[in-house]
């Protein structure tokens, strides 16, 4: 492994210098740990498809969102310590399983330790990358190999709102071109619809940011490929420390979703969007963890 980019880490946009060797950095952690791996059978149908995608939860997270919905990971450092092999071994079970990828979920601040863990073995599935979108190109260059899907969020457009929710007035700026290098993974996928390689945007519709969404849309009709999917989340849930922020302490309304999804027909993006289900938002939808 490359523990030279873990001693002074700046693998990610916070670029906190952290002697990862010794310790954890402003993400949480300092070497992989997992809170729970299983099949997932709620992600965008291309994904989860036929028995589930098998998703695996890392702990830590270098994007602090106030309303984090897996607050117990990325804020609370929940998980149990795995090495390489015992990653491979989770690999191999979800791929026993009959899981139709495996998606790793929010893992850039651990890309060496994956890297370290593809190369000695490669899965038969699809690798699905899902994150939260705050990434650096440099750091995607070196897991890009080992991916088939980006599964990345695309969260706000407003430098404000993005300072106020998750502490970085950059992220836009950051994701935007991360997305743009995630788009050019081709398009793949079976007669049935399963995805086999490509790019899926999410976004979260938040209270009170239908403006910011419809921006959003506007920037992937402009700036992403005609084969980027796109997954409009109406599940936002106060969660974490929304309870600090008057305006995220209720769900999504009818009449906000409503508007971004409008926009989105208005776009053309009908033949390529994944809409969700106002129900699924509430906290039964949040993964219980298993270490
Ligand atoms: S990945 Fe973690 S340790 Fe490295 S720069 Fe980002 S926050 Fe700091």
């Amino acid at each position: 492994m490359d523990f030279e980019l873990l001693k002074n880490c700046k693998l990610c946009p916070v670029e906190c210098g952290a002697d990862r060797t010794k310790g954890a950095g402003a993400c949480g952690v300092s070497s992989p740990r997992i809170a729970k791996y299983y099949l997932h059978p709620f992600e965008e149908p291309c994904i989860s498809f036929s028995k589930g995608s098998g998703t695996v939860f890392f702990t830590g997270c270098n994007l602090q969102c106030v309303f984090c919905q897996n607050y117990e990971l990325s804020r609370a450092k929940r998980g149990k310590e795995v090495n390489a092999e015992e990653l491979i071994r989770i690999f191999q079970d979800l791929e026993t399983a009959g899981a139709d990828n495996i998606s790793l979920v929010t893992a850039s601040h651990l890309v060496p330790y994956l890297v370290e863990a593809f190369k000695l073995y490669r899965p038969k599935i699809p690798v699905v990358w899902n994150s939260s979108g705050y990434e650096k190109v440099s750091t995607l260059q070196l897991i890009d190999p080992y991916v088939d899907i980006y599964l990345p969020d695309l969260k706000f457009y407003s430098p404000t709102l993005s300072k106020r929710y998750t502490g970085r007035e950059d992220y836009f700026e950051v994701a935007s071109k991360a997305l743009l290098f995630m788009a050019k993974k081709p398009l793949r996928q079976t007669a049935e619809g399963k995805l086999l390689s490509g790019i899926v945007v999410r976004h979260l519709v938040m209270p009170l940011g239908v403006s910011d969404s419809k921006t959003l849309l506007r920037w992937l009709k402009t700036h992403m490929p005609e084969t980027a999917k796109i997954s409009l989340m109406s599940q936002y849930t106060p969660y974490g420390e929304s309870d600090k922020y008057p305006e995220l302490t209720r769900k999504v309304t009818a009449r906000e979703y409503e508007a971004v999804l409008k926009e989105a027909f208005a776009l053309g993006f009908e033949d390529r969007l994944f809409a969700q289900d106002r129900s699924s938002s509430g906290e039964n939808y949040i993964p219980t963890w298993d270490f």
